[in-house]
């Protein structure tokens, strides 16, 4: 252990906060409150010079830096007791460049402050399902939105990520300064350095149509086995996914869904309503109970999905799917049903530009097969873990038959073999490039390469 009050620590115009100060639990905490984070210390930094500074004290005491915007995948971290938690919370702003159709985000900034940003300009950024995502974190791991199968994924769209290395170093990182770098940090995660701002494409559109369409449980046979047929010949314009959902009775949500299990499948068509309305067609020919499928702004798009938008504490898990059939989808459902430990199992579609490698890509490249499968469940007191826990393995191995030997690094919530996330090639390109970088291994990543 640390011994931490030895230590003079350097001065920032942010803050470190050291185990017993009064907020020490507040500044240690994930968005993912299941996770215990305890660092060495807390760092709160409010611009470059702070992370510098952050990076030099580190590598003078021989601590490692592990860079957070919001914990939403706080639970593959390793334990952090010689790690400085660097939490980017402070270094929030957009800037958008509607004349460029870009943007520039400082690393601590979420999802919906973008999607606010860019709506009045009519600009798309390809954020995910949650709001309250941090854009670096997420983008960083590859980032697959409600526009991917038209856009791919939203690393491939980033034009420039400036960061300090390891050795302290600023730099920023394009396709053509410090190529190598850039490539590894577009689906390489946080390996590589403490990312300071990205730059990224937008997304011309007047409005994109999105929502959810909502079928009772008692339907979900048949509703996901014809989702499952749509998908196969749906445009590349249109990502959805499908949900098994077994609501709480919690006063949060609407009264009519409190307690209940629902099915719901939910998405964006990149285009009009005319063309969207068309393309969903064979769905909406289900009648579902609820459909608020209609024109959507950016911001509209973030909520969709109806994720989470507090802190949170669950266990979550997936992997991805190939060759689907129809004892595929009976295996899905069975583990998760009603009464259950699991909230939700997803199915979300692939394909499309999201399957495709594009020439430009990052080092995540495509990301393989038809679904990306991922069930969780609340974890509202640690005596719950391994119930939940328990679950989520039997509905993963519940479809083992059907799962693509790759997986999703955002949708991996614990430590995964880079060979699984990247594939042989990739996996050995990144272990190369960070062994340039940081061959100390200073960098504590989400997922380590
Ligand atoms: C409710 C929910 C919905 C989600 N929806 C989607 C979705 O639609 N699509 C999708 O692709 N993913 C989705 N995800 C997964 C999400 O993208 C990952 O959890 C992602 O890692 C979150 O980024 P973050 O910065 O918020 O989280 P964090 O846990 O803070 O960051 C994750 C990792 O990113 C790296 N990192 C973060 N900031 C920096 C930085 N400044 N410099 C260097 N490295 C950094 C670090 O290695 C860190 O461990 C979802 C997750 C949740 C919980």
């Amino acid at each position: 252990m640390l011994n931490t009050e030895a230590i003079d620590l350097p001065v920032l115009t942010g803050e470190i906060v050291s185990p017993g100060q009064p907020h020490w639990d507040a500044a240690r905490r994930a968005w993912n409150l299941a996770v215990d984070q305890r660092p060495a210390y807390v760092a709160l930094p409010a611009d470059v010079d702070d992370i510098v500074a952050l990076v030099t004290f580190a590598r003078r005491q021989g601590l490692k830096l592990a860079p957070q915007g919001t914990g939403h995948n706080a639970a593959p971290l390793p334990a952090l007791d010689n790690t400085i938690l660097v939490s980017t919370q402070q270094m929030r702003g957009v800037e958008i460049d509607a004349a460029a159709q870009t943007a520039r985000v400082q690393p601590g900034t979420l999802w919906l402050e973008v999607t606010e940003a860019s709506t009045p300009h009519g600009l798309f950024p390809l954020s995910g399902s949650s709001p309250d995502v941090g854009v670096v974190g997420y983008t960083l791991g590859g980032g697959l939105s409600w526009l991917a199968r038209k856009h791919g994924l939203a690393a491939d769209s980033v034009t420039a990520i400036e960061l300090v290395t390891p050795a302290g170093e600023r730099v920023r990182a394009t396709a053509d300064d410090h190529a190598e770098l850039f490539w590894a940090l577009r689906g390489g995660s946080g390996n590589f350095g403490i990312v300071t701002a990205m730059e990224f494409r937008l997304y011309p559109y007047a409005d994109v149509f999105a929502g959810f369409m909502l079928f009772p449980y008692e339907r979900h046979a048949e509703i996901v086995r014809a989702w499952r047929d749509w998908t196969r010949t749906a445009p590349e314009e249109v990502t959805t996914s499908i949900r098994i959902m077994h609501l709480p009775p919690l006063p949060v949500l609407p009264p009519f869904l409190q307690g209940r299990s629902i099915v719901v499948i939910d998405g964006a068509y990149a285009g009009d309503a005319e063309a969207g309305a068309a393309a969903l067609a064979d769905l909406r020919a289900l009648e579902p109970e609820m459909d608020t499928f209609a024109p959507s702004s950016p911001a509209a798009l973030s909520r969709i999905h109806m994720d989470p938008e507090e802190p949170m504490p669950f266990l979550g898990g997936g992997t991805l799917l190939d060759a689907t059939d129809d004892e595929t989808l009976a295996a899905f459902a069975a583990g998760v049903q009603p009464g259950g430990a699991l909230l939700f199992g997803e199915l979300r579609q692939l394909g499309g530009a999201v399957g495709r490698e594009p020439e430009h890509a990052g080092a995540l490249g495509a990301i393989p097969g038809e679904f990306l499968v991922y069930g969780g469940g609340a974890v509202m007191g640690p005596e719950m873990a391994p119930a939940v826990a328990g679950a989520l393995k039997g509905f993963i191995d519940g479809l083992a038959s059907w799962k693509h030997d790759r997986m999703y690094l955002n949708f991996s919530e614990e430590p995964t073999d880079p060979v699984a996330l990247f594939g042989e090639e990739r996996a050995a390109r990144l272990r190369a490039i960070r062994a340039t970088v940081d061959p100390d291994r200073v960098m504590v990543a989400n997922h380590a390469v």
